[in-house]
């Protein structure tokens, strides 16, 4: 009962949501100050190989975990794979699971209308920032109940905090240590990570619903970008996502950047994945064509 009282606390609609100010600004402020750092005391090369390793988990964690594991069901995994989305998820400071795919379902639901929690037609910033800085109508969470019915998820919603702060930020500072850098590790593995990890999450809610193309929908804002994908782990095949957000993969084709795709399907060569859903080409091919006699009408 106290985790209700303690969620409507958080989730009380209107206002200023001070508790995400504080936390994104610092994140931010420390992150510079990893910079800062690496300028004036040089920081190790082994500190960066942390960090590049610690982005990578953590970035792969939230889209192929977070988003198309949790959120979308696309498909299925070993436990030791949920585990470890659940802690480099948590590193990644965008909540636990079942308040990431609440809002994340809720998105996909309501997607451009005021229900959307990161609705773009309120604008670019809005959509990539704004949204986090005031305090939204309260989460939602009958529509992740079968979230809900796994422990490992309750846990990781009620500790959320000790592992994000845990695996995010001690666990690179004591790795680092090891090589005499420990503040390296925290500014750079931890906070500039964090802060360089958030401008790419956030981008995907503005970027990937400004720029690019409607191959596949014209219905929703969102977008398909090569460039948002080089930079996302394959979360700029927006568009397609939006139309086949059942699909494991968010660039459909082979050759489309998509390192999460890449990654679920080597887990599933190795036996950790399976059930891995595909939208069939002949209806990707359809949802082309219907496109494509909207934009020229006069030739239909
Ligand atoms: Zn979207
Ligand atoms: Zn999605």
């Amino acid at each position: 009962m106290r985790e209700t009282a303690e969620r409507k606390r958080i989730d009380s609609p209107g206002g200023i949501f001070w508790e995400n100010i504080i936390a994104l600004a610092s994140t931010h402020l420390l992150g510079l100050g990893g910079i800062a750092y690496c300028v004036l005391v040089r920081c190790s090369v082994w500190t960066w190989l942390l960090a590049a390793i610690w982005m990578t988990l953590c970035m792969l964690s939230v889209s192929a975990g977070y988003h198309r594991l949790f959120a979308h069901r696309t498909y299925r995994c070993a436990q030791i794979v949920r585990i470890f989305y659940l802690l480099f998820g948590a590193a990644s400071g965008q909540a636990s699971i079942l308040r990431w795919a609440a809002d994340h379902r809720v998105h996909h639901a309501h997607t451009d209308d005021e229900k959307d929690p990161y609705n773009v037609t309120k604008g670019f910033w809005w959509a990539h920032v704004g949204w986090l800085l005031f305090r939204g109508p309260p989460v939602d969470f009958r529509t992740v109940r079968d979230l809900q019915a796994d422990p490992w998820i309750r846990v990781q919603d009620r500790f959320y905090l000790p592992i994000a702060v845990g695996v995010g930020m001690l666990l690179p500072t004591l790795i680092a240590w090891t090589w005499g850098d420990a503040v390296g590790g925290l500014l750079i593995a931890g906070c500039l990570r964090l802060m360089v990890q958030y401008q790419i999450t956030f981008s995907v809610n503005s970027v990937a619903h400004s720029i690019g193309k409607r191959a596949y929908s014209t219905a929703v804002s969102a977008r398909d970008s090569w460039l948002t994908a080089l930079i996302t782990m394959g979360e700029g095949y927006h568009n397609y996502h939006h139309r086949f957000p059942g699909d494991y993969r968010n660039g459909f084709r082979w050759y489309h950047f998509d390192p999460s795709k890449w990654w679920v399907w080597i887990l599933s060569k190795v036996g950790l994945a399976w059930g891995l859903k595909r939208v069939p080409a002949e209806m990707v091919r359809k949802a082309c064509e219907a496109v494509l006699r909207e934009k020229a009408p006069a030739e239909a």
